[in-house]
C-alpha cells in the first residue's frame, strides 16, 4: 500500500495543491467561488498559500474582521469563508460534469455478450506428462 500525500492546508502553496479547481465557500455571507488553480496561479503565481487565498475571499466579504465600512465588534458575526477542500483527505464532490467518468468496476460482468465467448482448447505440446502430485 503508498502512503497516500497529505490533505492540503493552509500553508500549501498553489503549486503544490491537488486540485484543478480551488473552491471558496462562506456559509456566513452565502458567497461562493470556484476557480481554477491555473487562473489562480497566473495571477498570484504558484507560490501563494490556500490560506492567503482563503483571507482574500474573507476580505471580499461584509463580514470580514478587516472590513472598516463595518462597526467592530467583538461578539459579532464573522465571515465564514474557508476552502473545503483543505484538511480532507481524498478528491473533493465535485459535480458530474467536473469530475469527469467514473470506472465502475465489475460493471462489465452484468452484461450478456451479444455472442457466446469462443471456448479456448489448449493442445498439449510434449507428450501426456503426469500432472499433479
Ligand atoms: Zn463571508
Amino acid at each position: 500500500m503508498s502512503n497516500p500525500a497529505p490533505p492540503p492546508d493552509d500553508q500549501t502553496s498553489l503549486r503544490a495543491y491537488p486540485y484543478v479547481v480551488v473552491r471558496f465557500r462562506c456559509m456566513v455571507c452565502r458567497r461562493q467561488a470556484d476557480v481554477r488553480l491555473a487562473v489562480l496561479a497566473a495571477k498570484f503565481g504558484p507560490n501563494i498559500t490556500l490560506g492567503r487565498l482563503v483571507g482574500m475571499f474573507i476580505d471580499g466579504c461584509w463580514w470580514s474582521p478587516r472590513n472598516l465600512a463595518r462597526k467592530p465588534q467583538k461578539y459579532g458575526m464573522k465571515c465564514g469563508g474557508h476552502c473545503p477542500d483543505l484538511y480532507k483527505a481524498g478528491p473533493p464532490d465535485l459535480p458530474p460534469s467536473m469530475a469527469g467518468l467514473t470506472l465502475i468496476e465489475g460493471g462489465g460482468d452484468d452484461m450478456l455478450p451479444a455472442e457466446p465467448a469462443p471456448i479456448e482448447r489448449r493442445r498439449r505440446v510434449g507428450g501426456d506428462w503426469e500432472e499433479g502430485g
